[in-house]
């Protein structure tokens, strides 16, 4: 499972009599086990539109589900990375990753192995017992991606996660994620600017127009690549 769908979703703004309309009819999916990215341009709706498939904002009109669902608020079957990674700098990386699991209620045994088998996949067993201050912007922003498929989300949200990143950084952290969407077989909604890395890592694109925001094109990347 994983399957997004938004059918013809606008979404407003009003603050002091001033309305902005930031997302307008617009309709996207992601297919379960798709890797799916949202470009266009600086302000055109792309984490508004995020923002609602995780449940942080409604939505004014149209239809927004996850496996059929209407979503109407967060959930543990959604997981989110923002540019900025938010760890808690006073919990050590794998504490950082167990949160979630502690709050479902999960054993500390289960969580222990749970934190350990992904950490293990985004090569950073080692740095387990770090502090977030002890890492490097790239090394936390990994921390956060496992962080955020912890608890076995269906879907994995993620807006501009490299964006901070240095370009040596971002093609490295491009791979980790593609191995790992490779093995989890889940589904990734992925904002970006960047038309090659979304060519890199997506099965298809939805390219935006500026405010309101709305889909002007779709592209369905060529080329496969292997799944393991
Ligand atoms: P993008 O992610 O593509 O850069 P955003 O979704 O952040 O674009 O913003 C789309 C538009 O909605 C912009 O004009 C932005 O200023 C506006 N907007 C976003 N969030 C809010 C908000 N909470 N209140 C008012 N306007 C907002
Ligand atoms: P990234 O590419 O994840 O941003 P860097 O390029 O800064 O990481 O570091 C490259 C490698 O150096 C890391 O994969 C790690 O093995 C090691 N390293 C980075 N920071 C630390 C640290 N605080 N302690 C120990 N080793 C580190």
């Amino acid at each position: 499972a994983g399957h997004v769908n938004a059918r013809d979703v606008s979404i407003a703004f009003t603050s002091r009599g001033t309305t902005v309309q930031a997302v307008k009819s617009v309709s996207i999916n992601v297919q379960p086990g798709e890797f799916v990215s949202i470009i266009g341009p600086s302000g055109c709706g792309k984490s508004t539109l995020m923002n609602a498939v995780a449940g942080f904002t409604p939505i004014n009109s149209g239809v927004l589900t996850l496996d059929g669902k209407t979503i109407d608020g967060p959930g543990a079957d959604r997981g989110v990375v923002f540019q900025q990674y938010s760890l808690f700098p006073w919990m050590t990386v794998r504490k950082n990753v167990e949160f979630g699991l502690k709050m479902q209620g999960m054993s500390a045994a289960q969580r222990e192995s749970q934190a350990r088998t992904l950490l293990g996949l985004a090569g950073l067993l080692a740095f387990e017992n770090h502090y977030p201050s002890q890492l490097s912007g790239g090394m936390r922003q990994r921390v956060g991606i496992v962080r955020a498929l912890a608890t076995s989300p269906q879907v994995l949200l993620m807006d501009e996660p490299f964006g901070a990143l240095d370009a040596q950084t971002r093609t490295v952290m491009q791979e980790i994620l593609t191995n790992m969407w490779q093995r989890l077989r889940l589904s990734v909604l992925f904002i970006t600017h960047d038309i090659e890395e979304g060519i890199f890592l997506s099965d298809r694109i939805y390219v935006m127009t500026a405010r309101p925001g709305r889909v002007k094109a779709e592209i369905v990347v060529p080329l496969p690549r292997p799944r393991k």
